[in-house]
């Protein structure tokens, strides 16, 4: 078994698509990032890498790389869930938390969890919790957000 852990984090601005988990959420900022700032899908995607032993999500997918601008980032998680495929391992369980003083995410972590499955891992192996900051610091303040993702992959059967 393999082990890896992630973590990201976004400023929230103005003129931005609040996109966390694949899902638009109403609100009025989103994350900027050169792709759609998905803080979820990146401390996903790079806990995967981890696990996998090859650096980090910069190195796979970087920022200066155009094909990637505004790009959907469940597609990057796509990609490693692929790569790890090709290296015959699976991802066995995820567990990941987003941390965000507003909007409130509960309503959509459901859909969050059914639109990370889409990328190949099965939505019972995804664990996705929401909190606030309890007012501290610059998540408190709405200036940005934070995840952190967990995951474990193991051998695929032959
Ligand atoms: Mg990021």
């Amino acid at each position: 078994m393999r082990i890896g852990i992630g973590y990201d984090s976004h400023r929230l601005v103005k003129g931005r698509k609040l996109i966390i988990g694949g899902v638009e959420i109403p609100f009025e900022k989103g994350l900027l990032g050169h792709s759609d700032g998905d803080v979820l899908c990146h401390a996903i995607t790079d806990s995967i890498v981890g696990a996998l032993g090859l650096g980090d999500i910069g190195r796979h997918f970087p920022d200066t790389d155009k094909k990637w601008k505004n790009a959907s980032s469940t597609k990057l998680l796509s990609k490693v869930v692929e790569l790890a495929g090709k290296k015959g391992l699976k991802v066995s369980y995820i567990d990941a938390v987003v941390i965000i003083e507003k909007p409130k995410l509960m309503p959509f972590i459901g859909k969050m969890r059914k639109c990370i499955a889409k990328t190949g891992v099965p939505v019972n192996l995804i664990n996705i919790k929401a909190k606030t900051n309890e007012g501290m610091g610059f998540i408190g303040k709405g200036q940005g957000a934070v995840a952190q993702a967990v995951c474990l992959l193991s051998h695929m059967v032959k």
